[in-house]
C-alpha cells in the first residue's frame, strides 16, 4: 500500500542482508510497499537502476526509474544532459520521471550557471515526454521556483522537502506535488512540520531517498525502502489521520501524478 517516490536501489547498504538486494526487496513487502521509483542521479547509473527494476518488479511490487542528471554531479555530466539525449533515455514505460535535477547551492556553488542550464533541459525533456519533474532543491529556493515558472514547468515532484511553506506554496501553485522525507520526523524540524501541516492532502506524497536520511526511530542507520511507513506515522501524527490513511492517500496522490498527462 505504501509508495516510496524517492530512493536510490542501487546505492542502499546491504551489509544487514549479506550483500543481497533481495533482502532489502523482501524487507519492502514485509513493510507493505507495493511501489517504488528508483532514482537516477547520473547517465553511468541508468543500467544498473534498469536491471534491478526488471529484475525486482513483480505482482506485489510495482518498480519504476527515473532519468536525469543531479545538480551536484561534475560539469561534464551536467554538460552532457542534453535534451535529445534526456528523451532519447527516458522515452520507455519503465521510466516513470524526469530527474532528479534542479538547484543545490550548498554542495556545488560554483556550477551554478550550469546547473540552471542543465535544470531548464529537464524541464523542456519533461514537457517533451509529459513525465513530471523530481526536483531537488538545496539552498536555491528562489532561483528554483524562478526556473521552473521561466519554463513553464507545470508537472513534478519536489523531492526531500525541506523549505518554508511560501516555497511550498509557489511550488503548489505551479501544480507541483511535495514529498516529505525521514527528515520530518526529526527532533529539530519543526517548521518543516509546520510546512507540512499546510500543502492539501491530495499533494502530499512520501519517500526515503535511501540510503541517506532514515527517519526516526532509525535515525543515523542506513535508509532503506522498507522504512517510508515511518514517515507516514509522522504525517499521520502531524495530520491526525492514521498510518494507512497516509500511506493509501500518498500512494494515490502518486498515481494521480503519473497519470496527469496521459
Ligand atoms: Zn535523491
Amino acid at each position: 500500500m505504501f509508495t516510496d517516490t524517492h530512493c536510490h536501489l542501487n546505492r542502499l547498504n546491504l551489509e544487514k542482508y549479506n550483500g543481497e538486494l533481495t533482502g532489502a526487496i523482501d524487507a519492502m513487502k514485509e513493510a507493505n510497499v507495493t511501489r517504488a521509483m528508483a532514482i537516477m542521479c547520473d547517465f553511468a547509473e541508468y543500467d544498473t537502476i534498469y536491471d534491478i527494476v526488471q529484475s525486482y518488479s513483480s505482482d506485489s511490487l510495482t518498480l519504476g526509474m527515473s532519468v536525469g542528471i543531479h545538480p551536484c554531479e561534475d560539469l561534464d555530466v551536467l554538460k552532457s544532459a542534453t535534451v535529445e539525449r534526456l528523451v532519447d533515455m527516458a522515452a520507455a514505460d519503465h521510466v516513470w520521471a524526469i530527474g532528479e535535477t534542479g538547484l543545490d547551492y550548498y554542495w556545488s556553488e560554483e556550477n551554478k550557471k550550469e546547473q540552471q542550464a542543465s535544470l531548464a533541459r529537464h524541464i523542456h525533456a519533461s514537457q517533451t515526454l509529459k513525465k513530471p519533474l523530481v526536483i531537488h532543491t538545496r539552498e536555491a529556493k528562489y532561483d528554483t521556483i524562478d526556473i521552473l515558472k521561466a519554463e513553464k514547468a507545470e508537472h513534478g515532484i519536489i523531492h526531500c522537502f525541506t523549505e518554508d511553506w511560501e516555497t511550498a506554496k509557489q511550488a503548489l501553485d505551479l501544480g507541483f506535488y511535495i514529498s516529505f522525507s525521514g527528515i520530518v520526523s526529526f527532533k529539530s524540524a519543526q517548521s518543516l512540520r509546520e510546512a507540512a501541516l499546510q500543502v492539501p492532502l491530495d499533494r502530499l506524497l512520501i519517500e526515503t531517498d535511501s540510503p541517506y536520511l532514515a527517519p526516526v526511530p532509525k535515525r543515523g542507520k542506513p535508509n532503506e525502502p522498507a522504512y517510508v511507513p515511518y514517515v507516514a506515522s509522522c504525517l499521520a501524527e502531524l495530520l491526525n489521520k492514521s498510518q494507512e490513511e497516509i500511506g493509501q492517500l500518498t500512494a494515490k496522490n502518486f498515481e494521480n501524478l503519473l497519470a496527469q498527462y496521459v
